[in-house]
């Protein structure tokens, strides 16, 4: 008997993690892997986020929670908003979820009828595209490619958009090009969008942390777009907190309400720990995260620098998070031992199993000509790396 449903067949396992669960299932058989595959932040959460959950755990604060999140967190998310990014919201038009991933399937789930158009421009963050189609929704992906930093132009935009358009979905720096758009360029966007009030724009603002070309402009702050733009963030990337699990969403209060019946029926408030660490890490001057964009900001300049002397592959110059996208179609329909590389997946096989690299392959993220490197690993680690990579490729024939 088959008792899965249609819906979750179609589904396709995340791919991050998939090769995340290759590289260490290697790993664990005794094979000395670096794992590039996961975009996660290698720094421990700061102390003073680690006390305030300490102190939640000793006041009892270990009850059901309001279901869009304690009153001081929503509160805590307001001021960051209005202090980091110029967004005036309301704490009724705050959510905290289990983490910006929960936030997104939220706002998809609140807002996405069957045979609705999601625009995504591509290369987009694995799970866009499979939480529009788990909800009957039609992705139209807009190519990019690293000649142009991978940013849509307005026209590109302008043609996308249909009658049937619901939602444009973007991160902004983007996982999985680093891509940051200036300010300049979001309204010229913004431009677009203004003609067509039919479309609510959903950013997903979870790097603006990690930016080395000055500060990340908010889309959501152009007043004719304020009311229809869902601004989403949370913890994991700025603050190191991957694990703990909060994201939150700044959004209109119809999509908020929406959004909290959903989770009410879903999975209730975020874990209580959790938010109160959050209220901590959003009070607390940004300034405390820089020496970890720092640290990024060096990781970068030297993964560029080394990549560059890989033959055969082209490299943009990201702007913000913490990944590379290398183009690496030369090296398909090569060879090793017999083997013929077809795609980037079989290229990710390769580098993993005898480079010893795991990396992600592009066509997850809507990009096959591409592969994806995390670089939220140590300097050493990264050399290591592009050494291994390099004398990979160059046995294949
Ligand atoms: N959006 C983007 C662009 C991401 O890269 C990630 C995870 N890396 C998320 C959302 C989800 O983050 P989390 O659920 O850990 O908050
Ligand atoms: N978002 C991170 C990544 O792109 C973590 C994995 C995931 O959530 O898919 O690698």
């Amino acid at each position: 008997m088959n008792f899965l449903s249609n819906r979750v067949e179609k589904l396709a396992e995340s791919e991050t993690l998939a090769m995340a669960r290759l590289g260490n299932e290697l790993k664990e058989k005794g094979v000395n892997v670096i794992n590039m595959s996961l975009g996660e932040p290698d720094f421990a959460t700061p102390d003073f986020v680690k006390l305030a959950a300490k102190d939640a755990i000793d006041k009892n604060c270990s009850y059901y929670t309001p279901v869009p999140g304690y009153k001081d967190l929503l509160e805590a998310v307001c001021l960051k908003f209005k202090r980091d990014n110029n967004l005036s919201f309301k704490p009724s038009q705050i959510v905290a979820s289990t983490g910006a991933k929960h936030s997104i399937i939220n706002v998809v789930m609140a807002t996405v009828n069957p045979g609705d158009e999601v625009i995504l421009p591509a290369p987009y963050w694995v799970s866009y595209s499979e939480m529009v189609q788990l909800n009957e929704g039609i992705v139209i992906s807009l190519p990019t490619d690293y000649k142009s930093d991978f940013k849509i132009t307005p026209a590109q935009l302008e043609k996308a958009i249909t009658p049937k358009t619901k939602m444009f979905l973007f991160s902004n720096p983007c996982n999985p090009t680093g891509t940051m758009y200036t300010e300049t360029e979001l309204r010229a966007l913004g431009e677009v969008f203004k003609k067509n009030p039919h479309v609510l724009i959903v950013s997903d603002e979870i790097y603006e942390h990690i930016t080395f070309q000055g500060k990340m402009f908010s889309i959501g702050t152009i007043p004719e777009l304020k009311d229809r733009t869902v601004t989403v963030n949370g913890l994991s990337k700025g603050f190191a907190m991957t694990g703990w699990r909060l994201g939150y969403i700044g959004a209109p209060e119809a999509v908020a309400k929406a959004v909290v019946k959903i989770q009410g029926q879903f999975t209730s408030g975020a874990s209580s720990i959790t938010q109160k660490a959050a209220v901590a890490a959003l009070n607390a001057d940004p300034s405390v995260v820089l020496p970890m964009q720092e640290a990024f900001l060096r990781r970068r300049d030297l993964l560029i620098s080394l990549m560059k002397e890989v033959p055969n592959i082209k490299v943009n110059n990201p702007g913000g998070a913490f990944y590379l996208f290398p183009e690496v179609s030369f090296y398909f329909g090569k060879s090793y031992n017999g083997t013929v590389i077809k795609d980037a997946k079989d290229l990710c096989m390769y580098l993993l199993n005898v480079g010893h690299v795991a990396m992600t392959p592009g066509g997850a993220f809507g990009a096959p000509d591409y592969i994806r490197l995390s670089y939220a690993t140590s300097e050493d680690i990264i050399r290591d790396a592009v050494g291994r990579i390099k004398k990979a490729l160059a046995d294949l024939h």
